[in-house]
């Protein structure tokens, strides 16, 4: 039986606990996007430092309780070689509804291989892989400087699209990052992701954080308005590409909200909604620095230092004061993590959730709709 969302649906009242936890398991990555906020931070004292062993893991997912999105991320998390035990350690400990795994794709066999071995151990969860494409062919290699990436990245596709069939687990997707390169790109790209059989969702992700080359934050928001329209049309058009689990048609009114919301962040510069951050969502970096969000400079604490006990670090004053800055709103940022959670557990934003829902196209039987669950 999978874990259903739906268990969560206590914390729109008590957001007392996180749910949603992002892992960056490595800095390491066989890439050089020029728009990726974490490589420009590999230069820093921490990024040094050594990234937690599996013991670590394990120790760290005892410390939280059941969650709901687990998200896995760096670097390029398949290039550590303990993903598939790292993932076992918080599928027993901590029993995520989605499993989520962002990947550049340039290790085809090596991520179809792991990726399969996730899914035989963890057939609890809904495991979603999201394979990165910026651009068509030759175009997303020079935008992500790598030579022969396209090739590599439709391949890593290809293998991962035999897999739904044995697992209906799995989720396969594609993420593309929305930059100053390609934001002129982005219909045709909607387009070619939209011929791809058995896809089930297409995201985008705005740029964002502090990006090696600053100029790929120079985004147009109508821009980034006419992609979020295409995508909506491929949704609404297109009803198979549908997740296949409990609550994926709410998930799908939910992205098209958070879609408008990011533009309007983009245009008044401004934060839309409440942030949940540090209560219901935390970010975790491959040395135990724990983060509300990787947006903000300041980390809550490093679990090496607090006995890998997420409460501990939660209950510290650093922390409390950090959160307390969260709350009184004095940030603002559109990353789409944090929308999905300060959406769906708001009870606000609940007339303008259930417009969408009805907009949308009813399930197919035994199916539900969505667009794109949990971009990165
Ligand atoms: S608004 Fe954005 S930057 Fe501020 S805490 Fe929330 S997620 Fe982080």
């Amino acid at each position: 039986m999978r874990y259903s969302p739906f268990r969560h649906l206590p914390s729109v009242i008590w957001k007392r606990r996180p749910i949603q936890f992002t892992f960056f398991v490595t800095r390491r990555c066989n890439a050089r996007c020029p728009f990726c906020f974490y490589l420009n931070g590999a230069d820093r004292a921490e990024a040094k430092s050594e990234e937690f062993s599996l013991e670590e893991v394990r120790r760290t997912a005892s410390s939280l309780g059941r969650l709901l999105w687990l998200a896995f991320s760096g670097g390029e998390p398949y290039l550590r070689k303990d993903l598939v035990e790292v993932s076992r350690a918080f599928y027993a400990a901590n029993r995520p509804a989605i499993m989520l795994y962002s990947t550049n794709g340039l290790l085809p066999e090596l991520i179809a291989e792991r990726t399969e071995q996730i899914l035989s151990h963890c057939r609890n969860s809904t495991v979603v892989v999201k394979v990165s494409l910026d651009g068509i062919g030759g175009e997303h290699d020079r935008l992500r400087a790598t030579p022969g990436g396209f090739e590599k990245a439709m391949r890593t596709y290809r293998l991962l699209s035999k897999l739904p069939e044995r697992y209906p687990n799995f989720e396969l997707g594609i993420n593309t990052v929305l930059f100053r390169d390609n934001q002129d790109q982005m219909d045709a790209l909607v387009g070619f992701v939209r011929g791809l059989p058995n896809l089930r969702t297409h995201t985008i992700s705005l740029v964002r954080g502090n990006p090696p080359d600053p100029r790929c934050k120079d985004v147009d928001p109508d821009k980034y308005r006419q992609a979020a329209a295409s995508l909506e049309e491929a949704l609404t058009a297109r009803t198979a590409t549908i997740y296949r689990f409990n609550g994926g048609r709410l998930k799908a009114a939910q992205d098209i909200l958070q879609r408008r919301m990011i533009y309007r962040t983009l245009v008044e510069q401004r934060r839309q909604t409440p942030c949940y951050a540090g209560r219901l969502n935390l970010v975790l970096t491959e040395s135990g620095e724990l983060f509300a969000c990787e947006m903000l400079p300041h980390s809550l604490g490093n679990l090496r230092e607090h006995g890998h006990d997420v409460r501990r670090v939660l209950g510290s004053t650093r922390a409390r004061h950090i959160l307390d800055s969260i709350h009184q709103g004095r940030c603002y940022c559109t990353h789409e993590c944090y929308f999905i959670t300060n959406i769906l557990f708001n009870p606000r934003l609940y007339p303008a959730l259930a417009r969408e829902y009805l907009r949308l196209a009813p399930a197919q039987p035994g199916r539900e709709t969505a667009s794109s669950f949990l971009p990165r």
